[in-house]
């Protein structure tokens, strides 16, 4: 990967064999360029997205990031159990998706049928 010119400082840098079509550097002040025209460039493509809310205009905006800040701040309680059942709901989700996983490398014979739930944790 040959070293090209930054779109923004003009500095060269190397791109990431990742990202080849990069044409930004890693400088922050670049990056934050670049994050700010994609979003421009997204919402142009996307006109119709931020019509609501921008008919109600930036102060409803802001207002309505405030309350719900101010909500959680108020209510950590909420916030906290709110997180918690949705740990939980992960959690089972995962237990159970595990458990399938195991039991179809348990009946790998499949004429040996069902084994009972003697599910053991491979460690
Ligand atoms: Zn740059």
């Amino acid at each position: 990967m040959d070293p090209r010119a930054c779109r923004y400082c003009n500095s060269s840098f190397l791109p990431n064999k990742y990202a080849p079509r990069q044409t930004v550097c890693s400088n922050l002040e670049c990056q934050k360029k670049r994050q700010l025209e994609s979003m421009r460039q997204w919402r142009e493509k996307n006109p119709s997205y931020f019509k609501y809310d921008e008919s109600k205009g930036i102060q409803w905006l802001e207002i309505q990031r405030r309350r719900s800040r101010e909500w959680r701040q108020r209510n950590p309680d909420k916030v906290r159990a709110y997180r918690q059942t949705h740990e939980d709901e992960y959690r089972r989700y995962m237990r159970e998706y595990m458990q399938r996983y195991r039991q179809k490398q348990k009946t790998q014979p499949p004429a040996s049928g069902e084994t009972g739930t003697d599910v053991k944790t491979p460690d």
